[in-house]
């Protein structure tokens, strides 16, 4: 009689529902928190692995926040001001030393009202430009 071994890993779960103990081949399990399938104790109780997914979301999420803002460096570094606001008030900005849109975001709207001759027209004028960047003035 031929015989042949192979070696497998099989990875212990409990079910949720009847906490009944049961193997899972470990690249299939693998597999199921990767695509967050269900799958079934030996009771035939459903179960998928959650925590993963939220995981994979959340980082989804963050990754599309990282990517906005790299969008937001070229233009803090090269957007002139006057593209975001009427000459009168890039004017009163630059009395102040401000000559980047970056160094707006950075001051916000609160920043930006203690500036002489900046009001709520000036800071909706730069909110209404901004809006094509997807980015408003932080309070
Ligand atoms: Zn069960």
């Amino acid at each position: 009689m031929k015989q042949t071994t192979e070696i497998i890993t099989i990875t212990l779960e409990t079910c949720c529902s009847c906490g009944v103990p049961f193997g899972i081949e470990e690249s299939y399990r693998q597999e199921l928190i990767k695509n967050g399938q269900t799958f079934y104790c030996t009771n035939g109780h459903n179960q998928y692995y959650t925590e993963k997914k939220t995981l994979e979301n959340k980082l989804k999420e963050q990754k599309a926040v990282n990517k906005s803002l790299e969008c937001r460096i070229p233009l803090c570094e090269s957007k002139v001001l006057y593209s975001f606001i009427q000459y009168r008030f890039t004017n009163k900005l630059k009395d102040e030393g401000i000559e980047t849109i970056g160094q707006v975001l950075k001051l916000g709207e609160y920043g930006l009202m203690k500036i002489y001759g900046i009001g709520k027209a000036a800071i909706d004028e730069i909110n209404y430009n901004l809006n094509e960047y997807n980015i408003r003035l932080k309070p």
